[in-house]
């Protein structure tokens, strides 16, 4: 391939097959547009090949709050603590951490919850919809989203945050020792206390569901790239020139939708977005010997224990290491252990592994809206922990921006401006 100038007015190519990608992708096909996927590896395999599908709504505090800075030393210190530091990495990742503090103010707080609870409105039913037929009972499930603890004080110290999600209309349900077990009776006795948030929902399995989207878009014209994009430039004429491994294509609309990737496309354009990755992982259990009934969050260790098609998966840990360094697997050990220390039934002998990069804003908000000075280019990437509960507002807001309507809901706390 050299050139592939597209004449078609109502063209747009998209950077990332990924949950937010494809999202994109099929609001827009829905509207009337010819769209290409460019990905240089197959739709879904990144980090929205292993998340734990938690589908919640409600998931929308900030990681940076008030209160949660005391912690970060106490996590860091614990060898099964849900954040890792890598060392080296330390100088690069400095200003990002900088801005991570900066962004736990209480004010910031209410901002990014009440933007954040605007972004997820809906998500199972608006799942329900881009699924087609008969693969949505199986891919997106009703559940109730259980926050378990093990001590009173970690409960208490949690309730701020709950009260937050309360004063922004969450209804929540707190539990006792004894309404947990009753629910959920595999669950090892030390849980004392939880929150139950019903009506939530989670997906089965987070690659088929991206492979089921991605085909609906194929058969449905949509075009699928297995690129390199290199280097996103604009032309004289104000096209959009993308520079792949092999040629180039020309679009008149670009969306940069390419995870924790997406900030060296947004360099080549001039804007500077503080983008980080915080890796995680997960295990999956593939014939687990008890299964629970919900989604639950192990509210301290800070992962989730997911009943999916394909096992037991336990998926959490932020790792801040960049792009580059090789995973470490000794944190999916570590998730191993605690989610049998979780579950006591679990003996956990056939399992996989598997690293991803969450790409994360320091202030936990996306960043979803115009490039400053090419309006023709659209930027939706940086959703941190939630882009599978984020991505189908979002790509209902790209779809509305390119058609130049206005967004249903209020993208000011996403601009691309605001660092
Ligand atoms: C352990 C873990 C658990 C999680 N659990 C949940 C959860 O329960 N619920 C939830 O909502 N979220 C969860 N997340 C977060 C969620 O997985 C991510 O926010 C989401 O997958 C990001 O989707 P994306 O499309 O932005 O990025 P990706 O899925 O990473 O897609 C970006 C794509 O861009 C492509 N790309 C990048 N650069 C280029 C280039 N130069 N040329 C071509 N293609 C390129 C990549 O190959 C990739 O396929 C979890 C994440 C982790 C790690």
């Amino acid at each position: 391939m050299s050139s592939n100038t597209l004449p078609n007015t109502k063209n747009v190519h998209i950077i990332g097959a990924g949950i937010v990608g494809l999202c994109c992708a099929l609001h827009l096909q829905r509207d009337g547009w010819q769209v290409t996927l460019i990905d240089k590896v197959g739709p879904g395999e990144s980090c929205s090949f292993g998340h734990a599908g938690v589908l919640s709504e409600t998931s929308a505090l900030p990681n940076a709050m008030p209160g949660v800075m005391v912690k970060v030393p106490k996590w860091l210190l614990d060898p099964e603590g849900p954040l890792y530091i890598r060392f080296r990495y330390l100088p690069q990742l400095l200003p990002w951490l900088l801005r991570f503090l900066k962004a736990g103010t209480a004010s910031e707080s209410e901002n990014t919850v009440r933007s954040l609870l605007a972004l997820n409105a809906g998500t199972v039913e608006k799942y329900q919809t881009l699924v087609n037929g008969s693969q949505v009972r199986s891919l997106i499930r009703p559940s109730g989203y259980l926050n378990v603890y093990q001590n009173e004080s970690s409960f208490n110290h949690a309730s701020r945050g709950w009260e937050l999600l309360r004063r922004h209309g969450a209804q929540l349900r707190m539990l006792s020792g004894e309404e947990l077990h009753e629910l959920e009776p595999t669950l090892s006795p030390s849980y004392i206390r939880a929150v139950l948030i019903e009506n939530q929902g989670y997906t089965t399995n987070p690659f088929r569901l991206a492979q089921v989207l991605s085909e609906q878009f194929s058969q449905t014209g949509g075009i699928i790239l297995r690129r390199e994009v290199r280097e996103v430039r604009l032309s004289a004429e104000g096209n959009v020139r993308l520079n792949l491994d092999l040629g180039y294509v020309e679009s008149k609309k670009l969306v940069v939708a390419a995870g924790a990737w997406s900030h060296r496309f947004t360099a080549q354009l001039g804007v500077s977005i503080p983008l980080e990755t915080e890796r995680g992982y997960h295990v999956t259990i593939a014939h687990p010997e008890v299964l629970p009934s919900h989604v639950i969050m192990e509210a301290e260790r800070k992962f989730v224990a997911t009943p999916m098609e394909i096992g037991l998966r336990f998926a959490g840990t932020a790792e801040l290491a960049g792009l580059e360094a090789p995973p470490n697997y000794k944190r999916a050990e570590i998730l191993l252990r605690l989610g049998k220390r979780m579950f006591p039934g679990i003996s956990g002998t056939e399992k996989t592994e598997w690293m991803g990069h969450r790409p994360s804003l320091p202030d936990s908000r996306p960043v979803i809206g115009k490039c400053p000075d090419a309006p023709n280019i659209l930027f939706a990437f940086g959703h941190g922990h939630r882009g599978l509960i984020g991505a189908p507002m979002t790509g209902e807001i790209i779809t509305d921006l390119i058609a130049n309507r206005p967004p249903k809901i209020d993208i000011t706390p996403f601009s691309p401006e605001r660092f």
